[in-house]
């Protein structure tokens, strides 16, 4: 009978988190090796943020990195549960290390994020792909060495579904850039949007402590930090569990005034918790980036009512509105998925109407995808997927040429711009990002990469910018 234990959550957890670290430590780093972790991570930025933390971890147990998993001790996959493909696509690429791990039993195989909350998949896990040694969900990551301690000295399989409901702070990290930062200040959702599956794997809305996310913005911009993004499934709602605890719009206020030459962004809001105030703080703030994520997801009111979104496609316009009044200059984005449960032509047309009439800088498209345990996927109208992908090419069409026009608004013009790094394509051509959050390349030196500088637009395409430095 092959042995694995359900874990329990392990009380006083910095203390014995210090222990398991340095247990395993001896264990992994006996006779001077040092053991090479692979960590890859699919999904959202959440999901890049909380791999950094288990990065900071693994690098505390002696681990180095890489990204070749034929050279790796110790392989994790931080997973993402958002559609249907994630989840195929994972499942492939952890059936591809059991050969792997046949060549070497010594090797640890971790499985963690949203995906593998869902009772289904732990239980796939369990049964079809033995040679994966650990399995917990997104809230579980503070207690990965134990885990590994656990495994390590018991060889046994760990597995568990529970959620830890505190936020651990001060975990060890290493951020994947020496110059931008996600910093999250909230997890988990309440919203229970139809067709979303995030709250059942990422439970419910916690804030960080605003002196926490404060203190370690300080140390980020300290440290030499310039292009800092706030992230939270629904960073709007941020501080509403928490008593005496501010609201998000007095929590940017509170950032920018941090001494520093520094850009804040953040996402992902909700449009029934994006405030007047929230906009308002935004315009008068001089760090916080004119960029608003907002997504809409359908311009029907009867499905946005099935969505359970709680606003209506004129009360979204009208937040829009007010935001390019007090910001002129703002850069919105936004979300839609195309073919949710019962969509019309009706319903489709005023999807289009609004993406007409707002003028998005651009759009993030999704096909419906129905999600195991979600409201919607118990819904009897499912949209026909040849019905989805006309619609959805109706969608591109009508978007991309704005795209390109809100871009081509901006030639002649100058522009501050958080230098990224090297271009992809050419090693003499610098990118980086505007305020607004659009990549521009243009010629320049390496040793700008981390600061900012001027750039004159001289080129727009439709997913980015061209552009000289203004001397
Ligand atoms: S707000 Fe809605 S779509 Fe966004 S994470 Fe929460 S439930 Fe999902």
């Amino acid at each position: 009978m092959e042995h694995y234990v359900l874990m329990n959550v392990v009380k006083n957890e910095d203390k014995e988190r210090g222990i398991a670290m340095e247990q395993i430590r001896s264990i992994v780093c006996a006779g001077n090796i040092t053991p090479k972790a692979c960590v890859r991570t699919y999904g959202c930025q959440q999901n890049v943020a909380d791999s950094e933390r288990i990065k900071g971890m693994l690098s505390q147990m002696g681990y180095d990195f890489t990204e070749q998993t034929e050279e790796a001790d110790l392989i994790l996959f931080n997973t993402c549960a958002v559609r249907e493909h994630a989840e195929l696509k994972v499942y492939g690429n952890v059936g591809a290390l059991k050969s792997l791990k046949a060549a070497k039993p010594e090797m640890l195989i971790i499985m963690c994020g949203c995906m593998m909350q869902q009772e289904t998949v732990q239980n796939q896990i369990r049964e079809k792909y033995a040679h994966v040694d650990i399995v917990f969900g997104p809230s579980m990551i503070p207690q990965l060495p134990m885990m590994m301690a656990q495994v390590l000295t018991e060889r046994s399989r760990v597995f568990t579904r529970l959620e830890l409901p505190e936020i651990a702070e001060d975990l060890p990290i290493v951020r994947d850039d020496a110059h931008k930062a996600w910093v999250s200040v909230m997890y988990g959702c309440n919203n229970f949007c139809t067709y979303c599956i995030v709250p059942y794997v990422r439970g419910r809305e916690r804030s960080r402590s605003s002196a926490e996310i404060i203190k370690e913005i300080e140390e980020l911009v300290a440290s030499g930090y310039r292009d800092i993004t706030l992230l939270g499934q629904n960073v709007n709602s941020y501080g509403k569990d928490l008593e005496g605890e501010m609201d998000f719009a007095d929590l940017l206020a509170a950032i920018d005034r941090i001494e520093g030459n520094f850009w804040i962004r953040f996402t992902t809001s909700h449009p029934k918790d994006c405030s007047i105030k929230l906009l308002d703080t935004m315009a008068s703030c001089k760090k916080v980036c004119h960029q608003l994520q907002l997504p809409f997801q359908s311009g029907s009111n009867k499905i946005l009512k099935d969505m359970n979104r709680h606003y209506t496609a004129e009360s979204y316009y009208d937040l829009i509105k007010y935001a390019r009044k007090v910001m002129p200059d703002v850069v919105v984005t936004s979300d839609v998925i195309v073919g949710f449960p019962g969509e019309t032509e009706e319903d489709f047309q005023a999807t289009l109407d609004l993406v007409n009439k707002v003028q998005f800088d651009n759009l993030y498209t999704f096909l419906y995808s129905k999600r195991t345990g979600t409201k919607a996927a118990l819904a009897e109208n499912q949209v026909e997927e040849s019905v989805k992908k006309e619609r959805f090419n109706r969608l591109l069409a009508l978007q991309h040429p704005v795209c390109l026009a809100k871009n081509q608004e901006m030639e002649g013009k100058d522009y501050p711009v958080y230098v990224e790094s090297v271009s992809k394509n050419d090693s003499k051509v610098l990118s980086g990002k505007t305020m607004g959050g659009k990549t521009v390349d243009f010629p320049g030196s390496a040793d700008l990469i981390g600061q900012f500088c001027t750039v004159t637009v001289t080129k727009a395409k439709s997913w980015s910018l061209e552009g000289k430095i203004k001397e």
